[in-house]
This record gives structure tokens, C-alpha cells and sequence, in this order.
């Protein structure tokens, strides 16, 4: 099966039940957003700017444990932000899996190693010899040190008391990756991120944690690539993939013009665009673990029409219930109820190829459409049986023919993004090292975090002295 059994049938029963009481609006998926914090500033990302005034806020955790009763759908996206620097994660983690909940914890990669470091330093124990295998394989790999196997081997009684995030069949780490190394580094802003995405998969998989990535297509992006990274991330034995189109939202839109002195139609997919870019995603959906319904697939490969039901994936964050939904934001809400019952979601969607909000007219996203495709909104005859043949059926072998993709096409080979404006710099009398610390160091200020806290760098949308290398990046391009 694409998802394990106990998922499937909890998700299918919560659908029946809400059918069976003809409940008019429930919620499938809440977006978890604890904080908006990112130690990233990835290129595209609304998030990061739309929330700039309050990245210093983060949600309570009984505040999000509420959030998830409130709204009761049986899977939590945790996103942000990045929510592994949220400080309680482990603590919401445990918490959303005694409320018995599927989670997923969106995450850009890089503090998940260090995570699953705390997680090998609570269970391990020398006269288990499974533990001392796990390190022996992780050391092989080159996925942790010499320097964190001794300290995981001695681990003091507080990390073994510690609250740690445990591989489960109810949690999958979900991680953020755009495409191949050049690619993604390039979305990310930062050089080195696809190295430890792959690097933060590889542990898990050894460790027994289920994980499935993320991608976000761009008007950028090439078909071919989405496919030999499918290729790649599958011969790694992800569990699954989630892909969506992006969406020219306001906050990115604005930035995208003064940042980087692009247009957003440059950048974002319009509804034709889409199209012809998820033109294969029923053939992937084949070959890959892609979840969703073969239905949204439809709909976004141009076989047919859906109607938003972004109340079936709402967003708790530090101001509350966004509406109308993860993208646009018209007003926050208190509770989940009183948001249902307030907006007008009629005035939103494409309806029969018209926008009711001109805002939505190029948006098909996962978060407004993957869930008319599992309620039936839009139902054509076959729709159950195709849903139900996909995600009962069985799941698409690891397709180790992804071997062979040159996944590292990047700063592995030289060929970074950011080594003509470090050839700059070095011509000016400086390192990158020196630059890339001095950044870090700014944002750390900036923030408040403490530098053990994150281990590695904390984003807050100010990207001044990044924009610098990029620039001078552009400038080289254009050369
Ligand atoms: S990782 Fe990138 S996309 Fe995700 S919240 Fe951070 S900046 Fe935004
Ligand atoms: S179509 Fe739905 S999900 Fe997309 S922007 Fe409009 S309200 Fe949001």
C-alpha cells in the first residue's frame, strides 16, 4: 500500500463519518504553523515575509495541541518556519500522537540529523546490540562523527530522559526538496542544503523513520529534473512524495520585485503553465510513491476541473485560524468553528475555468485542491473506485535505476551558485567562510536564537548580505 494500512483506513473513516452526518465543512489536514522563524530564506517563500513582524512569536504548545482538537483532522502537517527550531517539537510530537494523529513534520533538512542524534542518545545502551549497529552503519555512511558516536555512547541521564522524536508508523519526517542540488540550493539560498537533505534521509532511513519529501514546481523547473529526482529520492527508499505548483501569492510576489528585481510571472506558474508541467504526474504517480488522489492528478495535468475546499486544510498559526486558506490571508479567526461559519468561501475558487477572486485565478495547490479530490467535490462517475484503487493498491517498488542520476550536480562538483560571487570576494580580500559567518552571526542577532539553540543559522527575511552574493551571481550569469 502508498500509506500503511492504520493511516488509509483512520484518513477513510473520518471521511465517512463527516459523509454519514453530512457535516457540510470538516478539516482532513491542519497546517501547524508554531512558529515562522526559518533558519532558510528560500527563494518563492511567502512565509518567512508575510509573517516578518512576528518571527519572533511562537505558538504555545497547549495552544497547538488545542489547535489539532479543534479542528480534529486526523493528520498534522507541523511546517512554519522551520519547526524543528520550535523548542517544544518534541513535546507537540508526543502530544499529537496521544491525540493519535498522522503527523508530518515538513522540515527543510538541516537540524534533522541532529534530532535523530538526541534520539539515538536516549535509547542507546552497550548491551544492545542493535544500537551499536545503527552507529556502525551511520559511521560508515559518513552520517555522523566519530566525535557524536562517542558522545551518543556516553550519554548522560538527562538525554536519556530527554523527550525525543521516535520513528512511528504515525510520523513521517517530510522534507523540502526542489529539485536536484544546483536547483535546490539555488531555491534555497544557500549552498550545501540538498547535501544534508539527502545526508538527514539517509539516517533515517537506517534509523526506521518513515519520510517523505516535498516539492514545490516553478515556472524554473524542468520536467525532466522533477523526474530523475523522483528517480533519486525513490532509489533512497523515500516513503513518498507530495508535489504542488507554486503559487504567486502577495507576500512572495512583493518580494520576488524588490529582492531580487524579478516579476513574479518570471518566477510562478500560471494555470496553463501548470499543465503542461504536471503533464506526466498520473505516469509518476505510477512509478513513484506520489500521495494524493489520482483525482487532483487529473486536475492538475488538465484532464479536469476541482473546486477549492480550502477549509479542508486549514492553518493554525501565532495569529490564529488564517482564512481563507495556507496561501491568502483575509483575516485570522479564533477557533476553527467560527472560521468555518464567517468566511464566505463562495467567494473564492475557480468555478468552470472562472476565478471568483482574481487571486486564486492561476492557483491549483495541493493545500486548495488535493481535498476535493478525496470529498468528491466535482464527483464524476469512477472517481471512489480510482481513489480507492490508488491508495490501496500496492506501492511502486524503490526504482533503483535512480542510482545513476547525477543528483549532485551542484556545489559537490564545483559548481555552486554562490562561487562566482566567492571568487568576489576573494578578489576583494575576503573568504566565503568569513562572509557566510559574518551573515549567520547578523541573523542570529537579529533573532534572539542562541547559537547552540538552532546549530546552524536562523533566518529572519532579511537577506541583505545574501542578496549581495546573488547579485553579484546575476551579474555573472548575465556576463
Ligand atoms: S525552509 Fe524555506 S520555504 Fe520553508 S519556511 Fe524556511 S524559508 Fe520558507
Ligand atoms: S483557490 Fe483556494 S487555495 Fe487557492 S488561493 Fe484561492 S482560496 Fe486559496
Amino acid at each position: 500500500m502508498r500509506f500503511p494500512l492504520a493511516l488509509t483506513a483512520k484518513i477513510a473513516r473520518h471521511i465517512i463519518k463527516h459523509k454519514l452526518r453530512r457535516t457540510p465543512k470538516f478539516a482532513l489536514v491542519l497546517q501547524l504553523e508554531p512558529l515562522h522563524t526559518c533558519n532558510l530564506t528560500c527563494t518563492g517563500c511567502g512565509r518567512i515575509r508575510e509573517y516578518s513582524t512576528s518571527l519572533k512569536d511562537m505558538v504555545p504548545l497547549e495552544n497547538c495541541l488545542q489547535a489539532a482538537m479543534d479542528c480534529d483532522a486526523p493528520m498534522v502537517s507541523i511546517c512554519g518556519g522551520e519547526p524543528l527550531i520550535y523548542p517544544k517539537i518534541e513535546e507537540l510530537v508526543a502530544g499529537l500522537l496521544e491525540q493519535k494523529r498522522i503527523i508530518y513534520i515538513c522540515t527543510n533538512g538541516m537540524f534533522m540529523r541532529k534530532k535523530m542524534r538526541d534520539y539515538l542518545a536516549a535509547i542507546y545502551h552497550s548491551s544492545n546490540p542493535s544500537h551499536e549497529s545503527y552507529l556502525t552503519r551511520l559511521l560508515a555512511g559518513n552520517l555522523i562523527t566519530e566525535k557524536e558516536a562517542e558522545a551518543i555512547r556516553h550519554a548522560d541521564a538527562a538525554a536519556h530522559s530527554k523527550v525525543v522524536i521516535r520513528p512511528t508508523q504515525w510520523m513521517y519526517w517530510n522534507v523540502h526538496v526542489d529539485g536536484l542540488e544546483f536547483t535546490h540550493d539555488l531555491i534555497v539560498e544557500r549552498e550545501g542544503v540538498f547535501k544534508e537533505c539527502v545526508a538527514a534521509i539517509k539516517m533515517a532511513k537506517i534509523l526506521g523513520f518513515q519520510t517523505a519529501t516535498n516539492t514545490t514546481v516553478y515556472k524554473e523547473t524542468e520536467v525532466q529534473e522533477l523526474e530523475d529526482m523522483f528517480g533519486f529520492l525513490s532509489s533512497l527508499n523515500v516513503d513518498g512524495h507530495t508535489i504542488s505548483p507554486g503559487y504567486e501569492y502577495d507576500a512572495a510576489k512583493k518580494d520576488m520585485v524588490k529582492r531580487l528585481g524579478r516579476q513574479p510571472e518570471d518566477f510562478f506558474l500560471t494555470r496553463k503553465m501548470t499543465r503542461q508541467k504536471f503533464a506526466k504526474i498520473q505516469e509518476w504517480g505510477e512509478k513513484f510513491t506520489i500521495f494524493g488522489t489520482p483525482v487532483y492528478q487529473e486536475f492538475l495535468a488538465g484532464k479536469r476541473e476541482l473546486t477549492c475546499t480550502a477549509w479542508a486544510i486549514p492553518t493554525y498559526n501565532v495569529k490564529g485560524w488564517k482564512a481563507p486558506c495556507y496561501l491568502m490571508t483575509d483575516g485570522h479567526y479564533d477557533g476553527y468553528q467560527e472560521m468555518l461559519a464567517k468566511v464566505q468561501w463562495d467567494k473564492y475558487g475557480v468555478v468552470d475555468g472562472v476565478a471568483r477572486d482574481p487571486r486564486c485565478e492561476n492557483c491549483m495547490v495541493h493545500c486548495g485542491y488535493d481535498p476535493s479530490g478525496a470529498l468528491g467535490t466535482n464527483y464524476q462517475r469512477g472517481d471512489n473506485w480510482k481513489n480507492f484503487k490508488y491508495n490501496f493498491g500496492a506501492k511502486p517498488k524503490p526504482y533503483y535505476a535512480g542510482r545513476n542520476v547525477q543528483a549532485f550536480n551542484g556545489v559537490s562538483i564545483g559548481k555552486g551558485h554562490l562561487a562566482p560571487a566567492a571568487a568576489a570576494l576573494k578578489s576583494a580580500g575576503l573568504t566565503q567562510e568569513g562572509a557566510d559567518s559574518e551573515f549567520y552571526i547578523r541573523q542570529m542577532q537579529q533573532t534572539g536564537a542562541s547559537l547552540n539553540h538552532v546549530n546552524g543559522g536562523c533566518g529572519n527575511g532579511d537577506t541583505s548580505q545574501r542578496d549581495e552574493l546573488l547579485a553579484k551571481i546575476g551579474a555573472n550569469k548575465d556576463a
